[in-house]
């Protein structure tokens, strides 16, 4: 008999064998095609105190995830990385910009953007995963900006870790190339596809699945799916609560969304016991959540480019995690859902499903035309600058009656960032934050490739 791995994931689908904490992050998707979720939500415990530090929380959270699968030291060394790699006392300072309406920004990491906090550390844990496996990983992932960059910053250097991060040449902004191709780590192989993300992604799922390139290697991804991604997000909302103290219980939470990892992770922090009143996804026009939570109708549209685009996605991935918890973690519904769901890019979701859904989350969808505006009235009002995920979100927030209690609005990336639409909204370009100084003072490392697995896999090779 063998011991069963604590504590142990299941997938979203049923049909894959439970794992361990390092099993889930190592594969990223389940076998059976699902997502996985720990089989039973551990408690928060003292993790939401008001004193308690952003390591610390952190560390206790992730304890709890992580369980038997990795030695303890190597937790703490990963949420050490929120007080290393993010300058302040606090990793997420919560900053109240009217009476009752505030901002949590996340954006204080490396690369400027919310993916550091969780990349930082799971960047630690996989190293320690490989070290207590003596076996080498490659992580291939596609990306439009955001990912790649803190994905470059957190694993550049890793021991035992390659990494391969493949951008659609030419769209992506010059911040976000640089950022991913001037580190110099010899570990890294950035990759401009002459094509555009969806050709990235098909790619990555090609190399998921060649056998010679896994022959003597682990190959997996660090996409929004990861376990190990969401686990690393629970700890800001059990720091955001700590700061709002006894108000924390009536808080609402509007999170700008994608592929709903962030949001999930607010949906886990409340399942764990973290005290929240609400939460709210908000969207830019790419808005198949909020329609699906409108209609009872979840529909893959074309993504339809914004200014807010780290959230210009067509089908949020971690809709599948609510889903499965939302319907009392029926594994069948779940499978046959989005089995349908992949196949024919529309299901039905089934009434007693949909009001489920709709008593864990609500979803908003935001305009271009409010967006902008957003960004011009937190200038004028509050005295201060905003990225257009941030405005997705606090746009939101503030259609919200802020009198039963505080509104926190995530904010996810720093503007300077997403220049040209802040530019386009205050008619000045925002200042750059230290970690983005110097960029374009230092030597690229890129290589240009056809769009063909082929290609792809003699760039790799060849190195
Ligand atoms: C990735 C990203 C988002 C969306 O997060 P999800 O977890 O995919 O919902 C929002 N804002 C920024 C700046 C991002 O990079």
């Amino acid at each position: 008999m063998t011991a069963s791995p604590f504590p142990a994931y299941i997938s979203t689908r049923g049909a894959a064998p439970s794992t361990d904490f390092v099993g889930a992050l190592l594969a990223g998707m389940a076998p059976d095609g699902g997502l996985y979720v720990p089989a039973s939500w551990p408690d928060l415990q003292g993790a939401s105190g008001q004193s308690a530090s952003a390591a610390a929380r952190a560390n206790a959270i992730l304890t709890a995830f992580v369980g038997d699968a990795l030695e303890a030291d190597a937790v703490a060394r990963a949420s050490a990385r929120l007080t290393d790699r993010f300058p302040g006392p606090e990793a997420t300072p919560l900053v109240e910009l009217e009476p009752g309406l505030f901002v949590l920004e996340l954006f204080h990491g490396p690369t400027a953007a919310f993916k550091d906090y969780a990349m930082q550390m799971v960047a630690v844990l996989a190293e320690a995963a490989m070290a207590g496996r003596g076996e080498r990983l490659l992580l291939v992932t596609a990306t439009s900006g955001d990912t790649g960059a803190a994905a470059v910053r957190a694993f550049g250097g890793v021991d035992r870790i390659d990494l391969v991060v493949l951008h659609p040449l030419g769209r992506v902004s010059p911040v976000q190339r640089l950022q991913m191709t001037t580190t110099g780590a010899a570990n890294v192989l950035n990759l401009a596809v002459r094509g555009d993300f969806d050709d990235c992604q098909r790619l990555v799922k090609g190399l998921l699945a060649d056998p010679g390139l896994s022959a003597d290697r682990r190959v997996s991804s660090v996409n929004s799916i990861n376990w190990g991604r969401l686990a690393g997000q629970i700890p800001y909302y059990a720091s955001a609560a700590g700061a709002l103290g006894s108000e924390a219980g009536k808080a609402t939470y509007v999170v700008p969304t994608g592929n709903f990892g962030d949001a999930f992770a607010g949906w886990g922090a409340r399942r764990m016991g973290l005290p929240m009143a609400g939460l709210i996804a908000a969207t830019n026009r790419n808005d198949a959540l909020a329609r699906a939570l409108d209609t009872g109708v979840y529909e893959r549209a074309t993504a339809s480019p914004t200014a807010s685009v780290s959230m210009d996605v067509q089908a949020p991935s971690n809709f599948e995690r609510l889903v499965f918890e939302a319907s009392g973690r029926d594994a069948d519904l779940t499978r046959g859902l989005f089995g349908d769901f992949a196949r024919d890019g529309r299901v039905s979701l089934p009434g007693e499903l949909l009001a489920a859904l709709r008593r864990e989350v609500s979803a908003v969808s935001v305009s271009e035309a409010d967006t902008a505006q957003e960004i011009a009235r937190t200038w004028a009002d509050n005295g201060r600058v905003i990225c257009p995920h941030t405005a997705v979100a606090l746009h939101a927030a503030r259609g919200l009656d802020r009198s039963g209690g505080p509104v926190v609005a995530l904010s996810t990336a720093h503007p300077a960032k997403f220049p040209e639409a802040v530019e386009a909204a205050l008619g000045f370009a925002p200042e750059r934050p230290p970690q983005l100084e110097g960029l374009e003072g230092r030597t690229e490392r890129f290589e240009t490739v056809e769009p063909t697995l082929e290609a792809v896999l003699a760039a790799i090779g060849s190195r």
